[in-house]
């Protein structure tokens, strides 16, 4: 039988984030019940409001067959948000996001039902603060005010509003769901800053369109829907170089950037370093807590491998429990450091899980181009050896291969360079 949480995944969740989630949604549906006495109804605005939902709702359709893996989640509704905010009473800008976010759910995405209702609450608030600014200021009629100078500036500002409002509510609840996570990486992204400059011009323009007359809808109609489609190519092409549960590269695209990184290593005469690395009695962890416990776990395992890597480092799953890195311009010196500090790093942390806290610890095997392989095929057999090796002789270490593959003819020692 299903539990409560199991029925309301809301509830499984921590306090302070239901409390946050219901005072958002709360203090939206307070606002838009409040408003929506105080309005006065025209048929006029309605009329406008219904063609620029039915603008996103074909916006959503249109985009819709393109398919939407998890982890996709930009898109250019903001197009329509705006100038319902802009050109109507605040009321309609708390109630747009509902028939949207509504259609999303059932036609593009089914996702945990208590997201979209606080997507739907975020949206709303920071849209209908937005047009409370503009609406203060501009007394006549938005549509006919957006046609001079001063008014278009003021609507450029209460997209600003907007775009930070929204972005703000959204990273708070981030924030507290997980409070490792750094406000900068979720407020400050150059692509996403970028994502929701256009998204506010769009907005903008549109609003500008359909102050002059509802019908030039139909003209700004198909650009945004070819610029939603080619975001949302863009978006399917990046999701399909990612593993999923980790974020790293997946398999495909790391042994291509590799590939490239090899190529490119050969020309120059430059070092390069490969290194495997694969999480210690993996299996343990998976018996003992259950998978989904050790899916966090690898998760964990990918972000501390990541943080203490160069950004030009090749960072990808390789599968299962494994991870491949590839160390440009790395010399054997440079690989054993990084290769021990990943180990350390690794070792050191502790992934919270119910009552517990688990801890594991990772071997790698290290290989160096020229001296353990020339290609990338090479290259991963050694490290491959290397990290048996590191099994073999009690996991919670590195090591490189004992016999250089393919052997060269010129050495005769070990070029394990004191290491196992
Ligand atoms: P060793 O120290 O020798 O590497 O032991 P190990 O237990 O880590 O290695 P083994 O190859 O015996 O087991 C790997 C385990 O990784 C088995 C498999 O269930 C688990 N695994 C592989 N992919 C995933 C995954 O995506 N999620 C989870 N939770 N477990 C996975
Ligand atoms: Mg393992
Ligand atoms: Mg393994």
């Amino acid at each position: 039988m299903l539990s409560l949480a199991d029925r309301w995944p809301l509830l499984a969740q921590p306090t302070m984030l239901v409390l946050y989630l219901c005072a958002t949604v709360g203090l939206a549906a307070g606002a838009a019940g409040y408003l929506a006495m105080a309005t006065p109804f025209r048929w006029a605005e309605f009329l406008t409001f219904l063609a620029l939902v039915a603008c996103g709702a074909v916006c959503i359709e249109a985009t819709r067959r393109l398919g939407m893996p998890a982890g996709v989640s930009r898109d250019l509704l903001s197009a329509w948000w705006l100038p319902v905010a802009l050109l109507l009473p605040p009321v309609y800008a708390l109630l747009a996001p509902l028939p949207l976010q509504f259609l999303l759910q059932i036609r593009v995405r089914a996702t945990v039902l208590y997201r979209r209702v606080f997507s739907a609450a975020a949206i709303g608030l920071a849209a209908g603060v937005a047009s409370m600014v503009f609406h203060a200021f501009v007394r006549a009629p938005a549509g006919p005010a957006l046609r001079s100078g001063g008014p278009i500036v003021l609507a450029v500002a209460c997209a600003v509003i907007f775009t930070v409002l929204n972005t703000a509510l959204i990273a708070a609840a981030l924030h507290i769901s997980d409070r490792d996570t750094r406000w900068r990486d979720v407020l400050w992204d150059r692509e996403r800053v970028m994502l929701d400059v256009v998204e506010l011009c769009l907005g903008v323009l549109v609003a500008i369109a359909c102050g002059v007359s509802p019908l030039l809808l139909l003209l700004t109609l198909p650009p945004v829907v070819l610029l939603q489609r080619s975001l949302l190519h863009a978006q399917l092409k990046a999701a399909a170089r990612t593993d999923a549960k980790t974020g790293l590269l997946n398999a495909t695209a790391w042994q291509r950037e590799a590939d490239t990184e090899i190529v490119r290593a050969r020309r120059t005469g430059e070092t390069l370093a490969l290194l495997i690395v694969d999480i210690d009695h993996f299996k343990r962890v998976n018996d003992t807590f259950g998978h989904l416990v050790g899916d966090q776990v690898l998760a964990g395992v990918a972000t501390a491998l990541r943080s203490q890597l160069r950004d030009y480092d090749v960072v990808g799953r390789f599968g299962g429990e494994e991870f491949v890195i590839l160390l440009p311009r790395a010399d054997i010196g440079e690989a054993r450091r990084v290769a021990e500090r990943l180990r350390s790093r690794v070792g050191r942390m502790a992934i919270p899980v119910d009552d517990a806290m688990i801890t594991v610890t990772v071997s790698a095997g290290v290989a160096i181009m020229s001296v353990h392989g020339d290609d990338l095929i090479e290259l991963l057999a050694a490290a491959d050896l290397a990290l048996y090796r590191a099994k073999e002789l009690g996991r919670d270490r590195i090591c490189l291969p004992v016999a250089p593959v393919p052997p060269p003819r010129a050495r005769a020692d070990n070029s394990d360079g004191g290491i196992p």
